[in-house]
C-alpha cells in the first residue's frame, strides 16, 4: 500500500519494534517469544546529582537499559546528549541486540543515556555525572554483565572514567568492563576507526552486489562525528569521491569532491565544517537529498521518512547510524529501489571491534592494528553476505532479513536455555 505523508510517524522504539513484528512474524516466532524479545529485560533510571562548577547543584537524568543477555553480557554504548529519553534509548538496547546477533559475536544489548549536553559542560562536570552513573550501575556492569562502549557525546576518556571508577569499586583494574578506551588501558587497535571502516567494507560490497565501481560513486555523509569523519577519510582513500558532508551546524556540497583530510583540520580548528572553502553551503538536514549515488546517515535517527525520502537521489543508503530511516520510509525507499544497507548491519564494525577489545583485555594479549583489521573485514563481509543470503531466500529486504537473521539466533539461543521461573 502506498505511504502518505500525513501518514504519522512513529516513535524510535516504534520504528524498531515495527520491523521486529514483521520480521517475527515472517519466521513464524511463536507469540510467547515474540512477547519476550520484543521488550527489554530490565530498565534502570538514575537522578544523578553533580555539584557544578558553579557551586549550585544540578540533577541529571540518566538511562540503563538492557534488552537481552540471551547470547552473552549486555553490550552496548552510552550516549550525552540533551534530547536523550527513555524510548530512545530502549530502542538502541534492542538494536544492540539485533546487532551483535547479526555479526554473531557473543553479547546481548544494552544501552546507557543521560541527558545532558557535553558541550556546555566542563571537564570535571562530565567527570563527575560518569562516574556517579557508573557508580549507581556497579551492581550491574561487568565483564560478564554489561559492557558498556562510547556513542554519541562520549568519547575515550569518558571509558576511561568508567573503568576506573568501577576497578576501585571491585578493588582491582578491570579493563574489560568497557570498550573504546584508551589504547594505554587496555584499548584495542582499530576500535576507533571500526564502525566507519565497517561503513566502507559493506559500501564495496554492495558495490560488488551491484556491479559498480568506486571511482563513479558520488558519497554525501550527514555527521561528521567519529563515525561520519572516518568513513569519509577512509572512503576517499579507497577511489570514492565525497561530494556532501553536514555536521550539527551545517552542511557543505562539492560536486567536484571535498579533500576530506583538508576538512578534519578545519572541523578541528573552526568547530565545525561549515565555512570550508570551495563549496556550497547546504542545510544539514537537507544534505542527504542532494544529488549523489549514496547517501550515509551517521548522526541520529529518524531523519529519512515518509516525508522525505521520496527526495533521495542516491541509489544505496549506508546506514551508520542506529536507526536514521523510519518504518514507514522502508516501503517509499523500497519502491524506489533503493539499495539500504540496515543500520544493524551497517554499523556493526564498532561492536565487533569492541567485542575484540574485551577478548584481548581478557586474555591481556594485543593483536597488531593489520590484525584487528583483517578480522573485522572477514567478520562483516561473511554477515553481509548473511544477511544478503537470507534476504534472497525469503524474498524480502535485506532490513528484514537482518532482522530476521538476528531474531532468530535470539530465539534459538533462548529456547536452549528456556525461562527460568
Ligand atoms: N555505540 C556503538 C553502537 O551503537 C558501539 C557499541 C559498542 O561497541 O558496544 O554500535
Amino acid at each position: 500500500m502506498p505511504i502518505i505523508a500525513s501518514e504519522k510517524e512513529l516513535s524510535v522504539y516504534e520504528n524498531m519494534a515495527a520491523r521486529f513484528d514483521v520480521a517475527a512474524a515472517k519466521l513464524g516466532l511463536d507469540e510467547g517469544f515474540q512477547k519476550v524479545l520484543r521488550h527489554p529485560s530490565k530498565e534502570i533510571t538514575l537522578y544523578i546529582p553533580v555539584m557544578m562548577d558553579s557551586g549550585s547543584i544540578e540533577v541529571f537524568v540518566g538511562y540503563r537499559v538492557q534488552h537481552s543477555i540471551v547470547r552473552g553480557p549486555g553490550k552496548g554504548g552510552i550516549r550525552f546528549a540533551p534530547d536523550v529519553t527513555l524510548d530512545e534509548i530502549r530502542a538502541l538496547a534492542s538494536w544492540m541486540t539485533w546487532k551483535c546477533a547479526v555479526v554473531n559475536i557473543p553479547f546481548g544489548g544494552a544501552k546507557g543515556g543521560v541527558v545532558c549536553d557535553p558541550e556546555k559542560l566542563s571537564r570535571r562536570e562530565l567527570e563527575a555525572i560518569t562516574r556517579r552513573y557508573t557508580a549507581e550501575l556497579l551492581d550491574y556492569l561487568g565483564p560478564e554483565r554489561d559492557v558498556p562502549a562510547p556513542d554519541l557525546g562520549t568519547n575515550e576518556q569518558v571509558m576511561a572514567w568508567v573503568m576506573d571508577t568501577y576497578s576501585m569499586h571491585v578493588r582491582h583494574t578491570s579493563t574489560a568492563v568497557v570498550t573504546g578506551k584508551p589504547l594505554d588501558l587496555g584499548g584495542s587497535r582499530g576500535r576507533r576507526e571500526a564502525t566507519g571502516r565497517g561503513c566502507l567494507i559493506v559500501a564495496d560490497q554492495a558495490l560488488q552486489r551491484l556491479r559498480l565501481n568506486r571511482e563513479e560513486q558520488r558519497v554525501i555523509i550527514q555527521g561528521f562525528g567519529n563515525v561520519g569523519s572516518i568513513a569519509a577519510k577512509l572512503m576517499q582513500e579507497t577511489g570514492y569521491r565525497i561530494v556532501g558532508v553536514a555536521d550539527i551546524h551545517g552542511g557543505i556540497y562539492n560536486p567536484k569532491g571535498i579533500d576530506v583530510p583538508k576538512l578534519i583540520n578545519h572541523a578541528l580548528e573552526a568547530g565545525q565544517i561549515s565555512g570550508f572553502p570551495g563549496c556550497d553551503p547546504v542545510d544539514p538536514m537537507q544534505i542527504l537529498f542532494q544529488d549523489c549515488d549514496i547517501a550515509i546517515p551517521a548522526a541520529v535517527e529518524n531523519v529519512i521518512t515518509s516525508h522525505n525520502a521520496d527526495r533521495i537521489k542516491a541509489r544505496i543508503i549506508i546506514e551508520a547510524a542506529n536507526g536514521p530511516t523510519t518504518a514507514l520510509a522502508d516501503d517509499i525507499l523500497a519502491e524506489k529501489k533503493v539499495f539500504v544497507v540496515p543500520d544493524i548491519l551497517a554499523n556493526a564494525g564498532g561492536v565487533t571491534v569492541s567485542y575484540f577489545e574485551w577478548v584481548q583485555d581478557r586474555q591481556g594479549y594485543f593483536w597488531s592494528e593489520s590484525m584487528v583489521n583483517e578480522r573485522l573485514e572477514q567478520m562483516m563481509v561473511a554477515s553481509f553476505n548473511d544477511v544478503l543470503g537470507y534476504a534472497e531466500r525469503h524474498n524480502v529486504s535485506p532490513r528484514i532479513a537482518a532482522y530476521m537473521l538476528a531474531i532468530d539466533r535470539v530465539a534459538f539461543a533462548l529456547r536452549l536455555r528456556g525461562l527460568y521461573a
